[in-house]
């Protein structure tokens, strides 16, 4: 018998990824399934990202590049930052990996040991906890509910840091919840993390430019640019631009920590493909209105999930502030179900049971939830918020 490491056995696989998994199973073995999982949206990569990695290949563009990023796509990703985000990088700042996921895994491994404990607001994105994990550090979860808005307060995050905090985790807007921070709440949590000089900020802003608040995107760095010195932005092209399965994501932030996340890509993975990267280069760099039309279609389709979800009794719903996630509590129906004791087992029963895939909030850190994708046609999120309905009413 082979024996795994310890590292191996305190995680999990992604939740996520295992139902879309599980979805596209039971479909292939011909069961009706609509899948409300998958964290990606459903549009087609724009034509003339495309068209940039056909002629990448065209050109030979094949082989190896420099582990960090192709100069070019590196200059995009710095003249990105400036131009949305105000922050300003030199090049020895910016590290591009293979994925949004990538990114922060590198960030883990070059920054915790053993012992070291990682803030991470609940609920939060799947991979955090177990990515802090793999590092051998511990997550210390900040619980935020649907009465709170999915936002921690200040005086939690106050009361969660200790002198073994390494990291603070802030992902906003958010998935699961699609919930952002205004620029004061922000600062009022960038004011804290002032106070102790020990806690390294990383800010996941890969849902950046889907936000419908009105108000220009701000993360913790925008609301208090003291941070800088220890900030740490991640971000990517996947959901901006319908870009998943090209595998490119980036990071801004301290020289120091940057190279050593390098160091561990180069005797990992090195550099993410050429390919992708010129695709990359060419979303950042080409016309951005790919992004307003997503977005649109991302907001009629909340506007109606929302709606929807809060006329099934037991279900509640807050807005979400952008991402194409909905994240409402289902307490309400699991109560009035037999034989259904927590969210867990109510996404089984709605897989199995009512041919709806979606990802129960345990997952996310938070009992109690479900969250639903409506990346997908307004014809199927009826046809899946039907079934829900139906099944909620048994
Ligand atoms: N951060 C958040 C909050 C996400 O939801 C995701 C993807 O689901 C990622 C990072 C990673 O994206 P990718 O690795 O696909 O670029």
């Amino acid at each position: 018998d082979v024996q795994l490491s310890t590292r191996v056995q305190s995680i999990k696989p992604s939740p996520t990824l295992s139902i879309t998994a599980r979805a596209a199973e039971l479909r292939a073995a011909g069961k009706d399934i609509i899948g409300l999982g998958a964290g990606e949206p459903d549009f087609d990569t724009p034509e003339h990202i495309k068209e940039a990695a056909i002629k990448a290949i065209r050109d030979g563009f094949t082989k190896y590049t420099a582990v960090d990023g192709t100069a070019g796509l590196k200059q995009a990703v710095i003249a990105k930052f400036e131009r949305d985000n105000g922050l300003n990088y030199a090049p020895n700042q910016i590290l591009v990996s293979s994925g949004g996921k990538q990114s922060f895994y590198n960030m883990a491994q070059a920054l915790l040991n053993p012992g070291d404990q990682a803030i991470i607001p609940a609920p939060y994105w799947v991979s955090y906890p177990d990515m802090v994990l793999l590092a051998g550090a511990e997550p210390v979860i900040i619980p935020a509910g649907l009465e709170q808005g999915f936002k921690i307060t200040p005086a939690q995050l106050e009361a969660a840091i200790t002198p073994a905090t390494r990291l603070f985790v802030i992902n906003s807007p958010s998935n699961p919840t699609g919930a952002a921070y205004s620029r004061g709440e922000m600062a009022a949590l960038g004011e804290v993390l002032l106070r102790h000089p020990q806690v390294l900020v990383a800010t996941d802003d890969m849902y950046e430019h889907i936000l419908w608040t009105g108000a220009p995107f701000v993360n913790i760095l925008n609301a208090c640019p003291e941070l800088y010195d220890r900030t740490i932005v991640l971000n990517g092209v996947s959901k901006a631009y319908s870009m998943t399965g090209w595998r490119i994501g980036y990071a801004g932030g301290p020289a120091k920590l940057i190279g050593a996340m390098k160091k561990i890509q180069s005797q990992s993975t090195s550099n993410p493909a050429s390919i992708s990267q010129a695709a990359a280069q060419a979303a950042l760099e080409g016309d951005q209105s790919c992004v307003g039309v997503m977005v649109k279609a991302f907001k009629e389709r909340h506007d109606f999930v929302v709606e929807t979800l809060n006329a099934i009794p037991g279900v509640r719903c807050r807005p979400s502030d952008g991402t194409f996630y909905a994240f409402p509590n289902v307490e309400g129906v699991i109560e009035g179900l037999d034989g259904v004791e927590d969210d867990l087992e109510l996404a089984e029963r709605l897989i199995t049971d009512a041919g709806v895939a979606m990802v129960p909030g345990t997952a996310f850190g938070a009992p109690g939830c479900i969250r639903l994708s409506f990346a997908t046609s307004m014809e199927k999120l009826d046809a899946a918020l039907g079934r829900f309905r139906d099944f909620a009413a048994r």
